[in-house]
Order: structure tokens, then sequence, then C-alpha cells
């Protein structure tokens, strides 16, 4: 990812950097929302990488209206719908002072959980009543007929001529989203709450004239973003690609930032969209995107990693339900460490690899050369010593890597097996669960053909005296059999599951074998293949029932 670094050559002469993001905090947080803060941790940290001081900064937009009725109790919506987000109550009795609160920590703590901590976490319900926004408002409302000029030059939008660009809080009723402001006379506006101004909430009717400041009313949406822009020094901001079409928001708000507020908006790095793929995944095993429960399967280094390791133009599709995407987002993990040890790898690697794992990494002070050279055990093949009983999963572990595990290896293979366990729970396709045919050979081993009792019974032969230790090594003991053969490597895996498994398919099989007793499958080979020791001739099988 040598687009972070090129952006910090872009502002080299810039002086100090703001980076910032907010959000309304409603609601759960899907996965997909991460994107935009891990991006911007990873901008934070190259700038700061590249001697440039830099403030990141986090902003929850709790004076929005709550607009969500599908969120509230049903005696809630009635009351709550339409007043600002930080003065609807909790809808969980777990001690938050509010709506707002409640979902405004979940983000809160899924960001920290995933190393990205903002030097400052702002709310605008704080923010607007020290008058801050005071100016900004009072600019927007002097400035209204231009405000006006700008939605509909830039986004075709047509408000009428007496609309200004402010939402009152009704002193009746307490809504913002049901209130417009109809006049300004440099010191009060008058505004009307009205009952059909939006669908989701009804305005009481009341109207008057008011202070709009320090915390009385609100900007609408542009015009606080841009406003947030200048009150912050903000230098930097990527957005979605949702706000970035033309006459989108981020043009509206781009324009009202140079034009009411007179300042050169913050630089933009448009993000695409994470598409989680199969709309299964809201329903199949109660699992959804909602970022805390992906978080629950996909350790925080490797859901950096999901994000950065494309630029951020580029649409990441997502599909975890019943695929193997999980264990290969974690062996591409694996690959981009692995490389940036020095050690050779398998298949192409993008410009900037270095970069993406370092950002990758959880702790922005962590030893990059120290992570990248720790031994990782592959998902897939830990998945699979999991849920064999009497396999000792750490021995297992230190036999692959050749030498004790340091602390750190053992941290990362503890995380690993924690996720390992979710994932088949949650997630993995049905070829990932088995269950080991200890105590007979299976049924399904009488299914097999001459050829691939031939090779069972080479594979014993060759695994006499000093069988294969790793994964790797069985794996290339099944294909050089198999070659010898000349039987097709699929067909040579299927004999395996048959004779392991009782069934066609299943995790890798160098795997598999390296992860049993070499007696235990040198022996089962032999008896599925149907040669005796003695004999030397298929005899009949014994299959158990
Ligand atoms: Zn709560
Ligand atoms: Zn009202």
């Amino acid at each position: 990812m040598d687009w972070a670094d090129e952006l910090a050559e872009r502002v080299r002469d810039a002086g100090p950097q703001v980076v910032n993001d907010s959000k309304t905090p409603s609601g759960t947080v899907h996965v997909g929302s991460l994107r935009g803060p891990v991006i911007l941790d990873a901008i934070t940290r190259a700038l700061r990488a590249n001697g440039i001081a830099t403030t990141l900064l986090y902003g929850v937009d709790d004076m929005d209206p709550m607009d969500a009725q599908a969120l509230l109790t049903p005696d809630a919506v009635e009351t709550e719908m339409g007043r600002p987000l930080f003065q609807v109550p909790d809808q969980e009795d777990d001690g938050h002072a509010s709506y707002a609160r409640h979902h405004a920590q979940t983000f809160i703590d899924t960001f920290a959980g995933l190393g990205i901590h903002p030097d400052r976490y702002y709310w605008m319900s704080d923010i607007y009543p020290t008058g801050d926004m005071d100016p900004f408002i009072r600019a927007a409302l002097d400035k209204a007929a231009l405000v006006r000029e700008i939605y509909r030059r830039v986004a075709n939008v047509q408000h009428p001529d007496t609309w200004h660009p402010l939402s009152v809080v009704c002193e009746n009723c307490g809504r913002v989203g049901t209130t417009i402001v109809t006049d300004w006379d440099g010191e009060r506006v008058r505004y009307e709450c009205r009952p059909a101004l939006v669908e989701w909430a009804k305005g009481c009717g009341h109207e008057g004239w008011v202070s709009p400041f320090g915390g009385r009313a609100k900007l609408p949406w542009n015009l606080e973003w841009a406003a947030q822009w200048s009150l912050f020094g903000v230098t930097i901001e990527p957005n979605g690609k949702d706000l970035a079409t033309a006459g989108g928001s981020r043009d509206r708000s781009d324009a009202i930032a140079r034009e009411v507020f007179e300042r050169e908006p913050p630089l933009n790095v448009p993000y695409e969209f994470l598409n989680i793929g199969g709309k299964k995944m809201s329903t199949s095993k109660g699992r959804g995107a909602a970022a805390h429960e992906i978080a629950e399967v996909v350790p925080p280094e490797q859901l950096r990693f999901l994000f950065l390791r494309h630029r951020p133009n580029h649409a990441i599709d997502f599909d975890p339900d019943g695929t193997d995407q999980i264990p290969r987002l974690f062996d591409e993990f694996d690959k981009f460490a692995a490389a940036t040890a020095g050690r050779e790898v398998r298949g192409d690697l993008p410009p900037g690899y270095e970069a993406t794992f370092r950002y990758s990494l959880l702790d922005p002070e962590a030893d990059v050369a120290t992570e990248a050279a720790a031994f990782r055990p592959a998902f897939g093949h830990l998945a699979m010593l999991i849920q064999i009983p009497e396999v000792n999963v750490v021995e297992r572990v230190e036999v692959e890597k050749g030498s004790p595990l340091t602390d750190r290896e053992r941290a990362i293979l503890d995380e690993r097996a924690v996720a390992a366990r979710a994932w088949l729970e949650a997630y993995a396709p049905e070829s990932a669960r088995l269950t080991v045919q200890h105590d007979i050979v299976p049924p399904a081993a009488a299914e097999l053909n001459e050829d691939q009792r031939a090779f069972l019974a080479s594979l014993a032969d060759r695994a006499e005296g000093d069988p294969p230790t790793s994964g790797d090594a069985w794996q290339a003991m099944i294909f050089d059999t198999a070659n010898e053969a000349s039987l097709p490597g699929k067909r040579a895996f299927e004999a395996i599951y048959r004779a392991f498994l009782g069934r066609t398919n299943g995790p890798r099989a160098g795997w598999l074998l390296a992860s049993l007793d070499p007696v235990f499958v040198r022996e089962r080979a032999r008896e599925a293949s149907g040669w005796t020791q003695a004999g030397g001739k298929p005899g009949p099988l014994p299959v158990g029932g």
C-alpha cells in the first residue's frame, strides 16, 4: 500500500495535518463501515512515519435526529422519533447516558480493538453548547441565499426562498428533525415545527422566534460537516464513494466550505465499499455482518489487512459464509509477512506489500521485522488440528516450526485457535468440519477402486520407518506416491478421505495425515487398501458397520 506513503509525500511541505472522520451513532456498525476508520488510521500512521505531525479526530454526530423507527421500542417511536440522538434514552438497560452514547461506545470499542486510537473523540452535542459553532451558524444564516444557490447549482436541489440552513430544537416537543427556519433577523430565527415536514417523525405544530445559538439549533449535515473542517482545521478527510458522487454530499460540503466559510476543503481519499456476498449473511446460523460479529472470527490484524491489501478505490468482495475466504485471508496475510521477512513466497505480491503488512499490525510501535519473522500456523491446518481430540495442538505446531514457539508465537497460535473455532462454528463450509473415524474403517472405503487401494498400500509402505512430520512433507509424499502409480491427485485425496473420514472430500490431505499418529496412518492406509503385510494381494476389505 504505497498509496498512503504517496499521500504523505503530497502533504510533506504543508505543515501539521489533521485527519478527521465522523459518524452518526445510530444502529449497529456494519463491518464494511470499518473500512473508513482503518484507512484513516493507516494514513495517520503513514504521515507520522514520514515525520509529519498528525492529529487523528473522530466525531460523533449525536445532534442528528433519530430517524430509524426499527431501532426503537414500539412505545418509544411516538416520543423519540425526530429528537436529537443524544437525548433519546438508551434502548438497552446497560448504563449508557443515551441512545447515542450506547451506539457510539460500540464503535469506539470496535476501533480500539482494531488498534485505532483517535487523539480525540468530539461529540457534537458537547460542541454546540460551547458556542463554538455559533460563528458558522451566523455565517450560514447571513448567507442563506448563497447556500440555497449552492444547493441549486451543485446538487440541483431547489429550496424555497424562505428556507434557511438550520434546524432548531423545538422548544415545545424537543424534536430537531421536524423544524424548518423561515426567517432570520440577525439575532433570532423564526421556526416552525411541522407535523408533515418529514415522513419518519411528526412535528408538534409549535412556531416562534428563538436565538439559534449555544446549542438551540444545529446546522444541516452538509454545513455541519464543512463547519467541522473549519473548526478543527481538518486537512485530510477520506469518505466513502456514496458521498463522493457528482453533486453528492462531499461536493456540496466542499462548495459550502469554499463559498460560505471561505476555507479550502480537506484532501479527499475516496474509498470503495466492502461488499458482503450473499444475502444469507444476515440470517444463516444467526451470524450477521455486524463488525463485532466478524471481529469474533477475524482477529484485528487480519481485519485491518482485509481493508488495507487493496487500494482505497478498489471495491472489496467479502463472502465468508460457507466459503474458505477467511482461511485465505489468513494465508494471504502470512504470505505478506513471509515476504516482509525476506522469505521466498509463491505467487505475486502487490507493490508496497511491506507497508501493507506494517500498517496491518495492531501496535503501531511493533517491531516489524520480529513480527514478520514470527511463526504462524496455517489457519486451515489449525482449524483441522483443533477438531482432532487427541492432538496436542501446541506440540503439533512446534513440530511444524521445528523449534519451540516464542511467547509471541504462542499468543498468535492461541488467537488463531480461538478464531478457527469461531470460524468452524459460524462460517466454515461442511467440508472443513471433520470427524476422524478412528475405530473402524468407514463404510465409504468399500467403494475404493483397485488403483486407489494400491495407492494407499504404497503410501503405507513409504510411511514405514521414518514418516513425514509436517503437513507439507505429507502432501509431497501423497503427490509422489500418486504420480508413481499414475493416479490423478484428486483420486488419491479421495482415497485418503474415504479411508480416514468416511467421505469423499475434506481439508488438505497432507495436513490431515500430519495431525494423526503416524502408526495409525500407516495401519489404516494398509487396512483400507485391503493389502495385508504378508499376502501382497488385495483381499476382502474389512469394513466395520
Ligand atoms: Zn447502552
Ligand atoms: Zn415541536
